[in-house]
């Protein structure tokens, strides 16, 4: 499996892939990969014939107080991980590769990056739209398969490809989960046995509301109200935000349906973690 840290270098690999009819997937990551990871790169795998998986922590979707500098890295792991699932070649430009001296240029999709992540870290996915952006462009894949763990990122992404007439498939994975319900994410690495046991409180609260939902419950004050009775009960627990709003626009809802994306973002310690559901999903 070859690393690539140049940007025309890759590009020259893509163009020669497309020129021989392969279909490139890519998978975009900030490395430290999980199962999550995983399970993208093995649906990838089936659904092309040149696998990318970029290797990047975006400097520019960090805001000033985030855990940019700290953010787990081990890029040998995540050769390992990658290969193993069947990845053909990992991208993992430098930051000074992809925003070198004098760069300018945003992309920025307006309405749906406001609320949720958005409003708790301004200016977050301004960094993700223009880093995918430029993935994309550096990569040139015809697929690219992005986790639902990051609901709000995929639908930004997803807006931005059709605003732009990107010629890329957005194809949304499931959330994986550890055994007993936390959802994986490479923050993970950050909680103490303690807190991982608290963490515990973010797909607790998610079930609960989905079983209220199930059984007739339909106003969303009532469904958040659960949520926060339950996060609210872990003394390490702090929300940021819980929501429920419209899958397709992110617009906030007063009446849950089936397509009600009920969406948190809590602090267990000093680790925010992020999860969500829709309502109307079976499991
Ligand atoms: P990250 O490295 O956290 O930026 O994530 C890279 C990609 O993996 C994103 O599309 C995430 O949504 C996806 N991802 C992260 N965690 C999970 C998970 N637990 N299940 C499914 N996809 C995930």
């Amino acid at each position: 499996m070859k690393i690539i840290n140049s940007i025309s270098e890759m590009q020259q690999i893509s163009q020669a892939a497309r020129r021989a009819g392969e279909r490139i997937v890519l998978v975009p990551t900030m490395g430290f990969l999980h199962e999550g990871h995983a399970s993208l790169m093995r649906e990838g795998r089936r659904r092309g014939e040149l696998l990318v998986t970029s290797i990047f922590v975006n400097p520019t979707q960090f805001g000033a107080g985030d855990d940019f500098d700290c953010y787990p890295r081990d890029l040998e792991r995540d050769c390992a991980l990658a290969a193993a699932a069947g990845v053909d070649l990992i991208f993992a430009p430098t930051a000074g590769e992809m925003y070198p001296v004098g760069y300018q240029t945003w992309v920025d999709v307006e309405k749906i990056s406001l609320p949720l992540c958005g409003a708790s870290r301004p200016g977050h996915f301004r960094g993700v739209t223009t880093v995918v952006t430029k993935l994309f462009n550096a990569v040139l894949p015809h697929l690219a398969l992005f986790g639902r763990k990051d609901f709000q990122q995929l639908a930004v992404i997803r807006r931005m490809t059709a605003d732009l007439n990107l010629p890329v498939e957005i194809v949304g994975m499931p959330i994986v989960r550890e055994a007993d319900g936390l959802a994986m994410s490479s923050r993970n690495a950050y909680l103490s046995v303690e807190e991982r046991r608290s963490a515990l409180c973010l797909s607790r609260a998610l079930n609960d509301a989905r079983q209220r939902y199930r059984q007739g419950t339909r106003a969303v004050t009532e469904l958040l109200a659960g949520v926060l009775a339950i996060i609210g009960a872990e003394p390490k627990g702090v929300i940021d935000y819980a929501e429920c709003r419209d899958a397709e626009t992110l617009e906030e809802v007063t009446t849950a349906g089936d397509d009600t994306l009920l969406a948190l973002a809590v602090r267990i310690g000093t680790t925010r973690l992020i999860d969500n559901c829709l309502l109307g999903e079976e499991n």
